[in-house]
Protein backbone atom coordinates (compact mmCIF):
# COMPACT_ATOMS: atom_id res chain seq x y z
CA UNK A 1 0.00 0.00 0.00
CA UNK A 2 1.13 3.66 -0.93
CA UNK A 3 1.88 6.60 1.29
CA UNK A 4 -0.37 9.36 1.37
CA UNK A 5 2.03 11.41 -0.23
CA UNK A 6 2.61 9.25 -3.54
CA UNK A 7 -1.21 8.21 -3.68
CA UNK A 8 -1.98 12.20 -4.06
CA UNK A 9 0.64 12.73 -6.60
CA UNK A 10 -0.44 9.38 -8.24
CA UNK A 11 -4.25 8.51 -7.78
CA UNK A 12 -6.43 8.93 -11.22
CA UNK A 13 -3.36 9.38 -12.94
CA UNK A 14 -2.61 5.45 -13.89
CA UNK A 15 -2.97 5.56 -17.55
CA UNK A 16 -1.11 8.85 -18.11
CA UNK A 17 1.71 7.26 -19.59
CA UNK A 18 -0.11 4.81 -21.76
CA UNK A 19 -1.73 7.99 -23.14
CA UNK A 20 1.35 9.47 -23.91
CA UNK A 21 0.57 13.03 -21.78
CA UNK A 22 2.86 13.46 -18.66
CA UNK A 23 -0.51 16.62 -17.44
CA UNK A 24 -3.84 15.19 -16.65
CA UNK A 25 -5.63 15.99 -20.28
CA UNK A 26 -8.91 18.04 -19.92
CA UNK A 27 -11.90 16.95 -21.28
CA UNK A 28 -14.99 19.54 -21.82
CA UNK A 29 -17.44 17.64 -23.74
CA UNK A 30 -20.83 17.58 -22.94
CA UNK A 31 -22.03 14.90 -24.75
CA UNK A 32 -19.92 11.97 -25.91
CA UNK A 33 -19.78 9.25 -29.00
CA UNK A 34 -22.56 6.59 -28.02
CA UNK A 35 -21.09 3.26 -29.43
CA UNK A 36 -24.55 1.22 -29.82
CA UNK A 37 -28.34 1.81 -29.08
CA UNK A 38 -27.69 -0.89 -26.22
CA UNK A 39 -24.73 0.27 -24.79
CA UNK A 40 -25.93 4.25 -24.49
CA UNK A 41 -29.13 2.76 -23.11
CA UNK A 42 -27.43 0.32 -20.43
CA UNK A 43 -25.62 3.93 -19.09
CA UNK A 44 -29.31 6.03 -19.09
CA UNK A 45 -30.58 3.09 -16.58
CA UNK A 46 -27.16 2.45 -14.91
CA UNK A 47 -26.42 6.78 -14.73
CA UNK A 48 -29.49 7.08 -12.73
CA UNK A 49 -29.65 3.90 -10.39
CA UNK A 50 -26.37 6.13 -9.66
CA UNK A 51 -24.07 3.19 -11.17
CA UNK A 52 -22.57 5.27 -13.64
CA UNK A 53 -21.80 4.31 -16.77
CA UNK A 54 -21.09 1.49 -18.74
CA UNK A 55 -18.05 1.10 -20.64
CA UNK A 56 -16.75 3.59 -22.57
CA UNK A 57 -20.43 5.31 -22.91
CA UNK A 58 -20.77 8.23 -21.07
CA UNK A 59 -23.34 9.43 -22.81
CA UNK A 60 -24.08 13.23 -21.37
CA UNK A 61 -21.19 15.50 -18.80
CA UNK A 62 -24.32 15.57 -16.03
CA UNK A 63 -23.84 11.71 -15.45
CA UNK A 64 -20.20 12.00 -15.41
CA UNK A 65 -17.29 13.25 -16.81
CA UNK A 66 -13.23 11.90 -17.12
CA UNK A 67 -12.09 14.60 -14.88
CA UNK A 68 -14.78 14.17 -12.64
CA UNK A 69 -13.79 10.49 -12.34
CA UNK A 70 -10.05 11.12 -12.32
CA UNK A 71 -10.66 13.53 -9.21
CA UNK A 72 -13.04 10.85 -7.83
CA UNK A 73 -10.71 7.95 -7.75
CA UNK A 74 -8.07 10.10 -6.36
CA UNK A 75 -10.50 11.45 -3.52
CA UNK A 76 -11.47 7.93 -2.57
CA UNK A 77 -8.04 6.62 -2.03
CA UNK A 78 -6.67 9.46 0.22
CA UNK A 79 -9.96 9.63 2.62
CA UNK A 80 -9.54 5.61 2.77
CA UNK A 81 -5.86 5.17 2.78
CA UNK A 82 -5.29 4.31 6.34
CA UNK A 83 -8.23 2.06 6.75
CA UNK A 84 -6.34 0.86 2.98
CA UNK A 85 -2.58 0.77 4.92
CA UNK A 86 -4.37 -1.10 7.86
CA UNK A 87 -5.58 -4.08 5.10
CA UNK A 88 -9.21 -3.33 5.01
CA UNK A 89 -10.66 -3.78 1.95
CA UNK A 90 -11.75 -0.21 0.62
CA UNK A 91 -13.50 -1.51 -2.90
CA UNK A 92 -16.90 -0.81 -1.95
CA UNK A 93 -15.77 2.86 -1.45
CA UNK A 94 -16.68 5.44 -3.77
CA UNK A 95 -17.12 9.22 -4.19
CA UNK A 96 -19.07 11.77 -5.86
CA UNK A 97 -17.81 15.41 -6.84
CA UNK A 98 -20.59 18.37 -6.93
CA UNK A 99 -20.33 21.90 -8.01
CA UNK A 100 -19.89 23.41 -4.07
CA UNK A 101 -19.77 21.58 -0.57
CA UNK A 102 -23.14 22.98 -0.37
CA UNK A 103 -24.54 20.52 -2.90
CA UNK A 104 -22.58 17.55 -2.02
CA UNK A 105 -24.17 18.18 1.61
CA UNK A 106 -27.92 18.91 0.07
CA UNK A 107 -27.25 15.57 -2.19
CA UNK A 108 -27.16 13.54 1.18
CA UNK A 109 -29.58 15.05 3.30
CA UNK A 110 -31.99 14.56 -0.13
CA UNK A 111 -30.88 10.35 -0.11
CA UNK A 112 -32.11 10.18 3.86
CA UNK A 113 -35.25 12.11 2.82
CA UNK A 114 -36.02 9.41 -0.18
CA UNK A 115 -35.31 6.82 2.19
CA UNK A 116 -38.00 8.04 4.10
CA UNK A 117 -35.40 8.40 6.97
CA UNK A 118 -35.59 12.40 7.25
CA UNK A 119 -35.00 12.62 11.00
CA UNK A 120 -31.46 14.13 11.37
CA UNK A 121 -29.54 14.56 14.58
CA UNK A 122 -27.27 17.05 14.57
CA UNK A 123 -24.13 18.86 16.96
CA UNK A 124 -23.65 22.49 16.89
CA UNK A 125 -21.86 24.52 15.64
CA UNK A 126 -21.59 23.42 11.78
CA UNK A 127 -21.05 26.11 9.01
CA UNK A 128 -23.96 28.74 8.87
CA UNK A 129 -25.31 27.35 5.81
CA UNK A 130 -25.38 23.63 6.98
CA UNK A 131 -27.13 25.18 10.28
CA UNK A 132 -29.55 27.15 7.78
CA UNK A 133 -30.05 23.92 5.65
CA UNK A 134 -31.21 22.10 8.82
CA UNK A 135 -32.98 23.97 10.60
CA UNK A 136 -35.33 25.73 7.52
CA UNK A 137 -35.67 22.33 6.27
CA UNK A 138 -35.11 23.43 2.62
CA UNK A 139 -34.39 19.78 1.96
CA UNK A 140 -37.00 18.43 4.03
CA UNK A 141 -35.80 16.91 6.85
CA UNK A 142 -36.38 17.41 10.61
CA UNK A 143 -33.49 18.17 12.82
CA UNK A 144 -32.72 18.00 16.78
CA UNK A 145 -29.83 19.64 17.96
CA UNK A 146 -28.50 18.41 20.45
CA UNK A 147 -24.75 17.54 22.31
CA UNK A 148 -22.46 15.02 21.54
CA UNK A 149 -22.98 13.13 24.46
CA UNK A 150 -26.62 13.08 24.33
CA UNK A 151 -26.74 11.53 20.62
CA UNK A 152 -28.23 8.38 21.43
CA UNK A 153 -31.47 10.05 23.32
CA UNK A 154 -32.31 12.23 20.14
CA UNK A 155 -32.36 9.45 17.92
CA UNK A 156 -35.92 8.00 16.84
CA UNK A 157 -37.65 5.29 14.37
CA UNK A 158 -37.28 8.20 12.02
CA UNK A 159 -33.90 9.25 12.58
CA UNK A 160 -31.71 8.91 8.70
CA UNK A 161 -28.64 10.83 9.60
CA UNK A 162 -26.47 11.83 12.60
CA UNK A 163 -24.66 15.33 11.14
CA UNK A 164 -20.97 16.14 12.48
CA UNK A 165 -18.20 18.68 12.20
CA UNK A 166 -15.22 18.35 13.34
CA UNK A 167 -13.43 20.40 13.95
CA UNK A 168 -16.07 22.78 13.84
CA UNK A 169 -16.72 25.60 12.13
CA UNK A 170 -15.80 28.56 13.73
CA UNK A 171 -14.92 27.11 17.57
CA UNK A 172 -12.66 24.82 16.51
CA UNK A 173 -14.29 22.28 19.17
CA UNK A 174 -13.73 18.15 18.21
CA UNK A 175 -16.35 15.80 18.38
CA UNK A 176 -15.58 12.43 19.15
CA UNK A 177 -16.17 10.11 16.35
CA UNK A 178 -15.91 6.73 18.14
CA UNK A 179 -18.12 7.82 20.54
CA UNK A 180 -20.54 9.02 18.06
CA UNK A 181 -20.45 5.92 16.01
CA UNK A 182 -21.22 4.33 18.50
CA UNK A 183 -23.86 6.20 20.06
CA UNK A 184 -25.51 5.89 16.20
CA UNK A 185 -25.59 2.46 16.01
CA UNK A 186 -27.23 1.36 12.13
CA UNK A 187 -27.55 4.89 11.33
CA UNK A 188 -25.35 6.75 9.28
CA UNK A 189 -23.17 9.53 10.30
CA UNK A 190 -21.73 11.91 8.01
CA UNK A 191 -19.06 14.23 9.25
CA UNK A 192 -17.89 17.75 7.32
CA UNK A 193 -14.50 16.91 6.90
CA UNK A 194 -13.83 20.46 5.20
CA UNK A 195 -11.53 21.74 8.17
CA UNK A 196 -9.07 18.61 9.07
CA UNK A 197 -9.05 17.21 4.98
CA UNK A 198 -7.90 13.91 4.91
CA UNK A 199 -4.23 14.74 5.58
CA UNK A 200 -5.37 15.29 9.35
CA UNK A 201 -8.39 13.20 9.99
CA UNK A 202 -9.96 10.66 8.06
CA UNK A 203 -13.18 9.91 9.60
CA UNK A 204 -14.21 6.52 7.59
CA UNK A 205 -11.71 4.99 9.38
CA UNK A 206 -13.84 5.38 12.30
CA UNK A 207 -16.88 3.91 11.14
CA UNK A 208 -18.14 6.91 9.80
CA UNK A 209 -20.28 6.80 6.68
CA UNK A 210 -20.56 9.89 4.80
CA UNK A 211 -17.97 12.58 4.53
CA UNK A 212 -18.15 15.75 3.06
CA UNK A 213 -16.20 18.57 1.96
CA UNK A 214 -16.14 22.19 0.79
CA UNK A 215 -13.58 21.12 -1.54
CA UNK A 216 -13.78 24.95 -2.77
CA UNK A 217 -11.27 24.96 0.55
CA UNK A 218 -8.09 23.15 1.08
CA UNK A 219 -8.70 20.77 -1.31
CA UNK A 220 -8.51 23.36 -4.67
CA UNK A 221 -6.18 25.02 -2.32
CA UNK A 222 -5.69 28.80 -3.94
CA UNK A 223 -9.34 30.22 -3.63
CA UNK A 224 -10.29 29.81 -7.33
CA UNK A 225 -11.90 26.84 -7.56
CA UNK A 226 -15.27 25.75 -6.47
CA UNK A 227 -16.48 22.78 -5.59
CA UNK A 228 -17.96 19.88 -3.00
CA UNK A 229 -17.28 16.23 -2.59
CA UNK A 230 -19.10 13.18 -1.02
CA UNK A 231 -17.15 10.07 0.05
CA UNK A 232 -19.43 7.19 1.35
CA UNK A 233 -19.52 3.06 0.32
CA UNK A 234 -22.18 0.73 -1.28
CA UNK A 235 -25.32 2.12 -1.32
CA UNK A 236 -24.91 5.03 -0.14
CA UNK A 237 -22.76 5.77 -3.46
CA UNK A 238 -25.29 4.67 -5.66
CA UNK A 239 -28.26 6.85 -3.53
CA UNK A 240 -25.65 10.19 -3.80
CA UNK A 241 -24.20 9.59 -7.47
CA UNK A 242 -28.14 8.97 -9.12
CA UNK A 243 -28.90 11.85 -7.33
CA UNK A 244 -26.75 13.87 -8.61
CA UNK A 245 -27.07 12.48 -12.27
CA UNK A 246 -31.16 13.58 -12.03
CA UNK A 247 -30.69 17.10 -10.22
CA UNK A 248 -27.56 18.09 -12.08
CA UNK A 249 -24.98 19.22 -9.60
CA UNK A 250 -22.24 17.86 -11.04
CA UNK A 251 -18.42 19.66 -10.83
CA UNK A 252 -17.41 20.71 -13.84
CA UNK A 253 -14.34 19.51 -15.57
CA UNK A 254 -11.94 22.18 -15.44
CA UNK A 255 -12.72 22.57 -11.52
CA UNK A 256 -11.91 18.46 -11.31
CA UNK A 257 -8.78 19.22 -12.76
CA UNK A 258 -7.93 21.84 -10.31
CA UNK A 259 -8.90 20.18 -7.23
CA UNK A 260 -6.77 16.78 -8.88
CA UNK A 261 -4.07 19.28 -8.88
CA UNK A 262 -4.89 20.49 -5.49
CA UNK A 263 -4.37 17.07 -3.79
CA UNK A 264 -1.11 16.57 -4.92
CA UNK A 265 0.02 19.55 -2.51
CA UNK A 266 -2.72 18.81 0.34
CA UNK A 267 -0.29 17.63 2.32
CA UNK A 268 2.41 19.81 1.95
CA UNK A 269 0.20 22.89 2.19
CA UNK A 270 -1.81 21.38 5.08
CA UNK A 271 1.30 20.97 7.22
CA UNK A 272 2.95 24.23 6.57
CA UNK A 273 0.12 26.30 7.63
CA UNK A 274 -0.48 23.96 10.54
CA UNK A 275 3.23 24.98 11.81
CA UNK A 276 2.69 28.60 11.41
CA UNK A 277 -1.35 28.36 12.82
CA UNK A 278 1.18 27.04 15.83
CA UNK A 279 3.22 30.31 16.33
CA UNK A 280 0.15 32.40 15.59
CA UNK A 281 -1.80 30.45 17.98
CA UNK A 282 1.10 30.71 21.18
CA UNK A 283 0.61 34.59 20.25
CA UNK A 284 -2.58 34.75 20.36
CA UNK A 285 -2.34 33.44 23.78
CA UNK A 286 -0.27 36.12 25.38
CA UNK A 287 -2.23 39.12 24.09
CA UNK A 288 -4.41 41.33 26.49
CA UNK A 289 -6.84 42.07 24.66
CA UNK A 290 -7.26 38.68 23.54
CA UNK A 291 -9.96 36.75 25.71
CA UNK A 292 -9.89 33.55 24.65
CA UNK A 293 -8.42 31.16 21.67
CA UNK A 294 -10.13 28.39 20.17
CA UNK A 295 -7.78 26.23 18.59
CA UNK A 296 -7.69 22.25 18.52
CA UNK A 297 -6.00 20.71 21.64
CA UNK A 298 -6.22 23.81 23.36
CA UNK A 299 -9.26 22.67 25.48
CA UNK A 300 -9.11 20.00 28.12
CA UNK A 301 -11.78 17.29 26.06
CA UNK A 302 -9.94 18.42 23.05
CA UNK A 303 -6.97 16.08 24.33
CA UNK A 304 -8.21 12.57 23.60
CA UNK A 305 -9.16 13.37 20.23
CA UNK A 306 -6.19 14.92 18.92
CA UNK A 307 -3.48 12.44 21.13
CA UNK A 308 -5.84 10.21 23.18
CA UNK A 309 -6.84 6.27 22.32
CA UNK A 310 -8.71 6.33 19.02
CA UNK A 311 -6.99 9.45 18.31
CA UNK A 312 -8.88 10.66 15.04
CA UNK A 313 -6.83 13.95 14.06
CA UNK A 314 -3.65 13.68 13.60
CA UNK A 315 -2.25 17.26 14.07
CA UNK A 316 -4.82 20.63 14.82
CA UNK A 317 -4.95 21.99 11.67
CA UNK A 318 -4.49 26.20 10.08
CA UNK A 319 -7.90 27.48 11.23
CA UNK A 320 -7.39 29.21 14.43
CA UNK A 321 -10.59 31.70 16.23
CA UNK A 322 -9.65 33.73 18.93
CA UNK A 323 -12.54 36.14 20.97
CA UNK A 324 -10.81 40.08 21.50
CA UNK A 325 -11.74 41.19 25.11
CA UNK A 326 -13.39 44.66 23.49
CA UNK A 327 -16.11 42.88 22.15
CA UNK A 328 -17.87 43.04 19.07
CA UNK A 329 -16.04 47.24 18.38
CA UNK A 330 -12.83 45.20 18.93
CA UNK A 331 -13.43 42.41 16.70
CA UNK A 332 -14.82 44.68 13.71
CA UNK A 333 -11.70 46.70 13.92
CA UNK A 334 -9.19 43.91 14.02
CA UNK A 335 -11.08 42.35 10.90
CA UNK A 336 -10.85 45.73 8.90
CA UNK A 337 -7.35 46.55 9.85
CA UNK A 338 -5.44 44.26 8.85
CA UNK A 339 -3.22 45.06 5.82
CA UNK A 340 -1.29 41.94 4.47
CA UNK A 341 -4.61 39.37 5.62
CA UNK A 342 -7.71 39.61 3.90
CA UNK A 343 -10.71 40.68 5.18
CA UNK A 344 -12.80 37.83 3.50
CA UNK A 345 -14.79 34.60 4.24
CA UNK A 346 -13.57 31.34 3.09
CA UNK A 347 -10.73 29.44 4.13
CA UNK A 348 -7.66 26.26 3.27
CA UNK A 349 -5.88 28.40 0.89
CA UNK A 350 -2.34 29.60 0.34
CA UNK A 351 -3.06 33.19 2.00
CA UNK A 352 -4.28 34.17 5.00
CA UNK A 353 -7.73 35.21 5.64
CA UNK A 354 -9.53 36.60 8.33
CA UNK A 355 -13.32 37.08 9.54
CA UNK A 356 -16.07 37.86 11.82
CA UNK A 357 -18.61 34.78 12.05
CA UNK A 358 -21.29 36.36 14.07
CA UNK A 359 -21.50 39.08 10.57
CA UNK A 360 -20.72 36.34 7.67
CA UNK A 361 -20.37 32.64 7.65
CA UNK A 362 -22.59 32.21 10.98
CA UNK A 363 -25.00 35.12 10.59
CA UNK A 364 -27.98 32.84 9.52
CA UNK A 365 -27.63 31.08 12.52
CA UNK A 366 -30.04 31.24 15.23
CA UNK A 367 -28.65 33.91 17.94
CA UNK A 368 -28.81 32.21 20.89
CA UNK A 369 -26.29 29.43 18.72
CA UNK A 370 -24.00 31.60 17.60
CA UNK A 371 -20.79 32.34 18.07
CA UNK A 372 -19.88 35.01 20.29
CA UNK A 373 -20.38 38.95 18.45
CA UNK A 374 -16.32 38.62 19.27
CA UNK A 375 -14.78 35.62 17.53
CA UNK A 376 -12.81 36.46 14.92
CA UNK A 377 -11.72 33.55 12.52
CA UNK A 378 -8.20 33.22 10.69
CA UNK A 379 -7.40 30.69 8.18
CA UNK A 380 -3.54 30.72 8.52
CA UNK A 381 -1.70 30.56 4.80
CA UNK A 382 1.34 30.19 3.84
CA UNK A 383 2.90 33.58 4.81
CA UNK A 384 6.22 33.54 7.16
CA UNK A 385 4.21 33.25 10.80
CA UNK A 386 6.33 36.72 11.39
CA UNK A 387 4.66 38.71 8.89
CA UNK A 388 1.41 37.67 9.83
CA UNK A 389 1.60 38.33 13.36
CA UNK A 390 3.34 41.82 12.84
CA UNK A 391 0.43 42.28 10.94
CA UNK A 392 -1.93 40.94 13.65
CA UNK A 393 -0.21 43.21 16.10
CA UNK A 394 -1.16 46.65 14.36
CA UNK A 395 -4.43 45.65 13.95
CA UNK A 396 -4.95 44.69 17.85
CA UNK A 397 -2.99 47.88 18.78
CA UNK A 398 -5.51 49.86 17.71
CA UNK A 399 -8.56 48.00 18.52
N1 LIG B 1 -18.69 23.10 5.14
C1 LIG B 1 -17.83 23.96 5.71
C2 LIG B 1 -17.12 23.57 6.96
C3 LIG B 1 -17.60 25.21 5.13
O1 LIG B 1 -16.75 26.08 5.71
C4 LIG B 1 -18.29 25.56 3.93
C5 LIG B 1 -18.10 26.87 3.30
O2 LIG B 1 -17.53 27.78 3.86
C6 LIG B 1 -19.18 24.63 3.38
C7 LIG B 1 -19.35 23.40 4.00
C8 LIG B 1 -19.95 24.93 2.12
O3 LIG B 1 -19.13 24.76 1.00
P1 LIG B 1 -19.29 25.62 -0.33
O4 LIG B 1 -19.10 27.06 0.03
O5 LIG B 1 -18.23 25.06 -1.23
O6 LIG B 1 -20.67 25.36 -0.85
Amino acid sequence: MKHFNTIAVHAGREDLTALGVHSVPIDLSTTYPITSLEAGGATMDSALAGRGHVGNDRVYRRITSPNVERFEVAMTALETSRMAAQGADVSQYGAIGFASGMAAITAVLQSRVLAELPHVVAVRPIYGTSDHVLETSVMGTQVTWTDAEAIKDAITPQTGLIYIETPANPTLQLVNLHQVVLAAGDIPVLVDNTFATPVLQQPLEHGVTFVVHSATKYIGGHGDAMGGVVVTHGEYVHAVRGLRAATGGLMDPFTAYLMQRGLTTLSVRVKAAQETAGEIVSWLTKQKKISNVYYPGLGDSDKDNLVGPGRQMTGPGAMVSFEMAGGFEAAAHVAQHVKLITHAVSLGGIDTLIEHPASFTHRMVDPDARTHAAVLRISVGLEHHEDLIADLEQAIAGA
